[in-house]
């Protein structure tokens, strides 16, 4: 059985991530592991869906701001080759909703990317530290280099 069988990228759309979506792409391709995205909309209004917080990828809405995320989303996850099933689109708190997608898919790694933060921003925490300790699986904290 290979290291790790599922795969989850968790992408936030800054210029650093392709760095980290390389990583968890490469590593899928070595472990032959599925591979999903999750993406957490923290700044935009909760968008009105049928679905709850989840946001359907196959429904168009008159959501400028949602559609535009979407695309983003849909673009990154194309290049990476991701099946729709496996593409996360979430309203919500994106150190919660990442822990909960990836016990939900059975994930046995998560993909994050981890700036080399100090004094209190060290302190206030980041995504990578709240995944990494609420998360019940492996977690890959690629660094990114901070400007
Ligand atoms: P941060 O600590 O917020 O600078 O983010 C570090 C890493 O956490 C990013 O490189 C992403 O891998 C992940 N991340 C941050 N925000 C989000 C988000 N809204 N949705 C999914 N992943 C995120």
């Amino acid at each position: 059985m290979s290291l790790y069988q599922h795969i989850l990228l968790t992408v936030d759309f800054t210029e650093h991530g392709n760095d980290v979506a390389s990583k968890a792409y490469g590593l899928a391709k070595t472990c032959q592991a599925e591979l999903s995205i999750v993406h957490v909309l923290d700044n935009i209004p909760m968008p009105d869906t049928s679905y709850g917080t989840v946001i359907s990828l196959t429904e168009d809405s008159d959501n400028e701001l949602l559609e535009t995320e979407k695309a983003k989303f849909n673009e990154i996850a194309d290049r990476l080759g991701v099946a729709l099933a496996n593409r996360w689109l979430i309203w919500g708190v994106p150190k919660q909703e990442i822990v909960q997608v990836a016990e939900k898919i059975k994930a046995n790694l998560i993909v994050v990317g981890s700036h080399g933060r100090h004094g209190l921003a060290l302190v206030l925490g980041s995504t990578a530290n709240a995944v990494l300790h609420h998360a019940r699986c492996d977690v890959l904290a690629v660094r990114l280099q901070d400007e």
